[in-house]
């Protein structure tokens, strides 16, 4: 064997948490494996970088909560910290409303969520239509509907006008959580959980290692990054599945999966940091916690890990992103900062730092939060990429039965695929 050839059971495409959770079962399994991430670290869309103060900081994926059960118990079992995140306090909605009425806003478009949720994804009356056009159709306030938008736009950094109905429902249904998403985050950054599982793969982890092309072999498939060749039995590509469909296949794949990989599109999102010398809107009984209708996609929490670290999280996501994410950065700042002081005060202005990071066509996620399917009409296209061809096999946060798009979906996705790659091992061994 040539040193720039290797061979392995399974090769692993991708080292974020589906493929750290992958790689996890396959180690506990006692096969024989390879983790090849293209970028110099592993967490993919969870990442920490330090803001200008050199703290680290979170700026992928970072917040979990109670409901989501096995990244609850990695964080146990990885004797992490968890952090409450503030909430006390009034919530503001922007454009201004009372407090009565932000409350009630809130409610309504909850329950515009639940009507949604509540219709069959596969309802012949709701075939080919998006959120957007359903939404019109809906009787409720325009500040309800304005809401609505607000939030969706948020959560799945798509504009509405993009999204099927159906894989919205399908989607949100497996968002199963009671306690909010933003219950908690690490005190040691959710980075820091991924350096700990990566740390237990020690040199079956390869990482500056893009994978470009993957190849069937006579005995499995033969996986090329660069000018190194991985020959494997099977391999798992646990990338989200709109960088999947960049890959080269030969033979190509079957034509319904290279379509199924193809109609999935990523989002927009850009996540900002404001760190202060004080926590000035607790003192003025607001909890920091800001939505803005009239500015769909925009929404601010308080992300302060002790009272020594004050901050405010700021999500800009879907076309708000696309839009801002062409400003440079004192614009971008100037943008984010007006709208901070109009919702908490002239005090919001005196920041001791201010970081963003712009997932928009990020090199190796596309995009985030995840992947949506834009196509109204590929409603097989889940299914179709979770049965892959084997040997070869995909799976990622989107693909998953639970919390799709979120660190617990990768966690569950990973291991998902990680069983069905060791039943076909066994199967092959006889
Ligand atoms: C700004 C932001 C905020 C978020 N907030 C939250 C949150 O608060 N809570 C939450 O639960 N989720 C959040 N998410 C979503 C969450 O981070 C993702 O759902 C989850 O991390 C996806 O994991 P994954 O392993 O499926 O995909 P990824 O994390 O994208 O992992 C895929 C890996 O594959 C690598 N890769 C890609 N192409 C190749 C290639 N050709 N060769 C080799 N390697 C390759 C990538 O570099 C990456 O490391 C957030 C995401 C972002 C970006």
């Amino acid at each position: 064997m040539s040193h720039r050839q290797a061979k392995t059971e399974v090769v692993i495409v991708g080292a974020g948490f589906t493929g750290l959770s992958a790689a996890q079962e396959l180690r506990r399994a006692g096969v024989d494996f390879l983790v090849l991430e293209a970028r110099d670290r592993v967490g993919g869309r969870v990442e920490a970088r330090r803001n200008g103060l050199g703290e680290l900081v979170d700026t992928g994926g970072q917040f979990l909560c109670e409901d989501m059960p096995e990244l609850i118990a990695l964080v146990k079992a990885r004797g992490k910290t968890l952090v409450e995140t503030h909430v006390d306090g009034e919530f503001i909605a922007q454009p201004p409303m009372p407090a009565g009425d932000a409350e009630r806003n809130y409610v309504g478009v909850m329950e515009i969520r639940e009507r949604m949720n509540g219709i069959e994804p596969d309802d012949p009356a709701m075939a080919g239509m998006t959120v957007a056009e359903w939404l019109e159709r809906q009787q409720d306030a325009a500040d309800t509907k304005a809401g609505f938008r607000s939030m969706i736009e948020g959560l799945w950094c798509q504009a509405l006008e993009n999204i099927p109905l159906w894989h919205l429902i399908d989607n949100d249904r497996r968002i199963t959580n009671e306690a909010s998403e933003l219950q908690y985050f690490l005190a040691e950054t959710m980075q820091s959980l991924a350096d700990d599982l990566a740390g237990d793969l020690g040199d079956r982890l390869q990482l500056g290692r893009p994978v470009t092309r993957i190849e069937h072999a006579p005995d499995g498939v033969k996986v090329l990054a660069g000018d190194r060749v991985f020959e494997a039995l099977s391999v798992l590509v646990a990338v989200p599945p709109m960088m999947a469909s960049k890959l080269a296949f030969s033979p190509p794949l079957p034509a319904r999966l290279a379509r199924a990989l193809g109609v999935w599109h990523s989002g927009a999102v850009i996540k900002v940091l404001v760190r202060y010398a004080r926590a000035l809107w607790r003192e003025r009984g607001l909890s920091g916690m800001v939505m803005w209708r009239n500015l769909p996609g925009l929404f601010a929490c308080d992300a302060g890990k002790d009272e020594s670290h004050p901050a405010v999280v700021v999500f800009i996501g879907g076309p708000l992103a696309l839009r801002w994410g062409g400003l440079d950065e004192a614009a971008l700042r100037g943008e984010v900062m007006s709208r901070l002081v109009t919702a908490l005060g002239p005090e919001a202005e005196a920041v001791l730092d201010f970081s963003y990071r712009s997932w928009i066509d990020d090199s190796w996620s596309g995009g985030a939060y995840s992947d949506l399917i834009l196509d109204m009409n590929a409603t097989d296209a889940e299914g179709v990429l979770l049965a892959g061809a084997p040997p070869v096999h995909f799976a990622s946060s989107e693909l998953s039965p639970s919390f799709p798009g979120y660190i617990e979906g990768a966690i569950v996705a990973g291991r998902i695929a990680a069983r069905k790659v060791l039943s076909e091992l066994e199967a092959s061994r006889g």
